[in-house]
Parts: structure tokens; sequence; C-alpha cells
């Protein structure tokens, strides 16, 4: 097959997401935790990597650094090009609205907006960038009976589905997922999955902290972390 032809060479170019050499210490009184040593990856457009290890491995804060809601101790984050790492926490934020998508496991939603109204707040956080509309960007996820719901009254499969759609609302250079599909049910997991694959397929980039066997299934390249550490 032409090379030219395959998903990654179509969307090639600047990588979605690029970290170099990134450290992390947490110093608790006398105790000090090497959370991340020296951490290197990348992600291109529409590639799917998958983030195993153990807990206590590094996955979280490794989200955190990437995402621009943490600063490494050292090293560097780029997204879409653009570093997000070692500037002012403003700095971050912009870089974050416009380019990253964040599903964390405490959730991304505003309690007191309804669905609707999450969705357009992450959209307008990137103006120009959500070429999708609201209701689009609902219905791909199924929720556009939703929209008027706040987060308290949705079930649990149907949140994370929500949190997916505001994740994707400012159309990221990167989604970065930590156990997107850890409490969901077989059935919503694999409907989250299949939005992970075709959001891949449509070119962005995807990151994904995951236990799951069904979740990597699904990655095109799995990193392992141990002890702050990735290996293949
Ligand atoms: P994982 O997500 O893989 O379970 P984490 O990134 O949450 O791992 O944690 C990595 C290490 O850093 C663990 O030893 C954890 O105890 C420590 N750690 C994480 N966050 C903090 C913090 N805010 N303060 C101190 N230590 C922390
Ligand atoms: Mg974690």
């Amino acid at each position: 097959m032409n090379d030219s032809m395959t998903p990654a060479r179509q969307f090639a170019g600047t990588d979605a997401l690029t970290a170099q050499d990134l450290y992390r210490f947490y110093r608790a009184g006398e105790e000090e935790t090497l959370a991340l040593r020296g951490v290197a990856l990348s992600v291109r457009r529409g590639e799917c990597v998958a983030v195993i290890g153990p807990s206590g491995s590094g996955k979280s804060t490794l989200l955190a650094c990437l995402a621009g809601l943490d600063e490494p101790d050292g090293g560097t984050v780029h997204v879409g090009g653009e570093r997000i790492s070692h500037r002012p926490e403003a700095d971050r934020a912009r870089v974050r609205a416009r380019r990253v998508g964040v599903l964390l496991q405490t959730g991304n939603l505003i309690a007191h907006l309804d669905v609707g109204a999450n969705v357009r707040l992450a959209r307008t956080a990137a103006p120009g960038a959500g070429r999708q509309s609201v209701n689009e960007l609902l219905e791909q996820v199924g929720l556009e009976h939703r929209a008027r719901a706040l987060p308290r009254e949705l079930a649990g499969g149907e949140l994370a589905r929500a949190g997916l759609a505001v994740a994707l609302a400012n159309d990221p250079d990167i989604l970065l997922a930590d156990e997107p599909t850890g409490e969901l049910d077989g059935v919503t997991e694999q409907r989250i999955l299949a939005l992970l694959r075709s959001r891949a397929r449509a070119g962005g980039g995807v990151l994904v902290v995951t236990h799951s066997p069904e979740a990597v299934k699904i990655a095109d390249r799995v990193l392992t972390l141990r002890d702050g550490r990735v290996g293949p």
C-alpha cells in the first residue's frame, strides 16, 4: 500500500502532542516522590495512544502536565506545535482552551450549567475552532435530547458522553482522557471507545490513560509507565 494513503500519513505535519524529558517531583515534609522521571512521548495527528501502568506509576501526573493543568519541574510539552509548559498560568489556560480536550476522572462539567451550556462554553473558549455546532456535538455522543439537563440529572453513561462532548467542543489538537471508561458498563464503554477511535480517524490526536483491556485494543500504540518512566 502506498505510504501516503495510510491514515497517519494523511495527517502528517506537526505532531498533535510532544513531550520531552518531563520531570515532576512532589515534596511533602521529609518525603519526596519522583512522579515523572524523564518521560518523552509524542502523539501524531490521527493516532490513538494508550498509556497503561500500575497505580502510582505517574499516569495522572503525566496527563495533568500534558494538559497544562500542572507544570512539570523539568522538560517541555508542545501541543499542535505550541508550547504549553513553562508559561504563565493564563497562557497555559489559553493554549489549553484552544488546543486541548481534557476528560478527567473528576468530570469536566460545570454543575449549575445544563449540558448544552457546558458544550457552548467550551466551544466559545476556542473561537474559530469549532466547526461543529453545539447540536452536532451533542448528536455525535447521542445526547441531543439531553441538552437542557443538568449534570446531576444524567445517568453515568450520559455523564461520560456529555464530558466527551465538552472535551471535543474546541476541536482540540489532542484529546487527553484519564480512565474515561473506568466506571462504565460494557455497552457504554464500547460507545465511548468508538467515539475516541473516530476522533483519531478524523485526524485528531488521542491519548488515553487506562486500565481497560478494551481501551488498549482500540489504541494504535501502547506505552507503559513504571515508576515515572515510560517504556514500550
Ligand atoms: P497514577 O495516576 O498512575 O496512579 P499518580 O500520577 O496519581 O499515579 O501518582 C504518581 C506518584 O506521585 C504517586 O506516588 C503519588 O502518591 C504521587 N503524587 C501524586 N500527586 C501528588 C501530590 N499532589 N502530592 C504528593 N504526591 C503526589
Ligand atoms: Mg491516576
